[in-house]
């Protein structure tokens, strides 16, 4: 089968290659000339665990093609996915302008069937555009050429990404005709060995279900974070009350962990997108609004913790923060609660030494020069008055107490996701604060 992805992100370049990886003929195009140079040479844009392999691999065999020119790779195309970003507007609704440029290319250039997948995260109705703008540029070069549309919402999780697209949970697909329901089944069969479920459903239940399935997400976050919250106040410890509704198994244990908040490209912006839709059809979501809400105060809930235990004095104090990237095993900090917590802790007068794994990249290009960044994560305790753990990446779990202690000026340490025990730290000499816990 020939397919063009649109979009070399971590959406378009993960499906491209996993859909290479089984022996489709793919090109994967995009407008950025540098991503799609260093793709030929092998550079990925992102750091995703096991992507560089499948895309070697695939690259090499010359089942995974890299291109800027979607006029050309759509003459050849059986399926097209849209996967470019939808990016929040300025009033929170998702902008899908990328994703109908994308239509009226292919409207303008292609010359036999295609089904037009968007993958994209875009609002309901969204698939309607694109079937017109596509209608409209065939209409202008007075072509008669028939083509189906369908939506393809993406679950894939940073991090785990690839896992994801080759073993997903579930796909869900929104077709309005047979051909095309036959055509994406084929295509993903290949990916249902494990039994999991294809559901087909009409368009607008499909780009409904992606961002319902992440709100419910960040609903379950927002909430979790408010019981911490309130622990806090009333003398309770979190982690006894997660485990104890976690293991009803109609509330379940994953999600409910709290923390400094939710981030990254897609919670934030498809909760505010959600409301948006809502507000556009005069229903107010007054769930989601609270959500959104207590994230934001969330990610400063550190903040408050730190300005209590120094009198609201932190001019002249050193922070070490462990963790940059939004969550573990990604490089992206895209909304990461870091960059508020950072950039609270300048405003008031106080010097950043921060580490994370692997996005020192990033940092440098956001954070631009505004704190130090350190080599590892021993390096960053050098002088500190204390550490603030934001991104719970395995290597911040069991590091070298010792060298740290002797490292620090004071031992406090502000612990962003509750992965420490708080007995064992007081042991070993720290102050130590949690969100929710003692
Ligand atoms: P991204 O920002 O990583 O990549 C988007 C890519 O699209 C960029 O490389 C950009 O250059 C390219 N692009 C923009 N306009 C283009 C055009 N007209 N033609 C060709 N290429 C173009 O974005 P992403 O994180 O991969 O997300 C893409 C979409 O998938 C978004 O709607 C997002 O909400 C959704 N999504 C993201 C994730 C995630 O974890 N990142 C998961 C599920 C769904």
């Amino acid at each position: 089968m020939k397919i063009v992805v649109v979009g070399t992100g971590y959406v378009g370049l993960v499906t491209g290659a996993c859909l290479a990886e089984v022996g489709t003929d793919v090109i994967c195009v995009d407008v950025d000339v540098q991503k799609i140079e260093n793709l030929k040479k092998g550079i990925l844009p992102i750091y995703e665990p096991g992507l560089d392999e499948i895309v070697e691999r695939n690259f090499k065999k010359g089942r995974l093609h890299f291109s800027t020119k979607l006029d050309e790779a759509i003459v050849r195309a059986q399926v097209v996915f849209i996967a470019v970003g939808t990016p929040p507007g300025e009033d929170g609704s998702a902008n899908i302008k990328y994703v109908l440029q994308v239509a009226e290319t292919v409207g303008k250039h292609m010359n036999g069937h295609i089904v037009v997948v968007t993958k994209s995260t875009v609002p309901v109705g969204t698939a309607a555009k694109v079937k017109e703008t596509i209608t409209k540029a065939l209409k202008e070069r007075n072509a008669n050429i028939e083509f189906d549309v369908a939506s393809n919402p993406e679950f894939l999780k940073e991090g785990a990404a690839v896992d994801d697209f080759l073993k997903p949970d579930r796909i869900v697909i929104g077709v309005e005709s047979e051909s095309a329901k036959n055509l994406l089944h084929t295509l993903y069969d290949p990916f249902l060995l494990n039994g999991h479920p294809i559901l087909f459903m009409d368009i607008p239940s499909a780009e409904m279900t992606k961002y319902a399935a992440n709100a419910m997400l960040a609903t379950k976050i927002s909430f979790m974070n408010d019981i911490a919250n309130l622990c806090d106040l009333v003398g309770a410890n979190v982690n006894e009350v997660r485990k104890g509704i976690g293991s009803d198994q109609r509330i379940g244990s994953r999600f409910i962990y709290p923390g400094i908040g939710y981030g990254g490209s897609c919670f934030p912006k498809d909760v505010r997108a959600l409301i948006k839709t809502g507000e556009q059809n005069n229903y107010q979501l007054r769930i989601l609004s609270a959500v959104d809400a207590v994230n934001d105060d969330q990610k400063k809930i550190v903040i408050q913790k730190i300005f209590k235990h120094y009198n609201n004095d932190i001019r002249k104090k050193t922070f070490c923060v462990w963790g940059l990237a939004f969550k573990p095993k990604t490089a992206d900090m895209r909304e990461a609660p870091s960059l508020t917590v950072i950039k609270e802790l300048l405003q008031a007068g106080a010097k950043v030494q921060a580490y994370d794994p692997v996005s020192m990249h990033e940092a440098k290009h956001i954070l631009n020069g505004s704190i130090s960044l350190c080599e590892d994560a021993i390096m960053a305790t050098e002088n500190a008055d204390a550490i603030i753990l934001v991104t719970e990446w395995p290597e911040f779990r069991l590091p070298d107490w010792e060298t740290i202690l002797d490292n620090m000026k004071e031992h406090v340490i502000f612990d962003g996701r509750n992965i420490y025990n708080p007995e064992e730290m007081k042991e070993k000499g720290f102050i130590y604060y949690g969100i929710g816990i003692r």
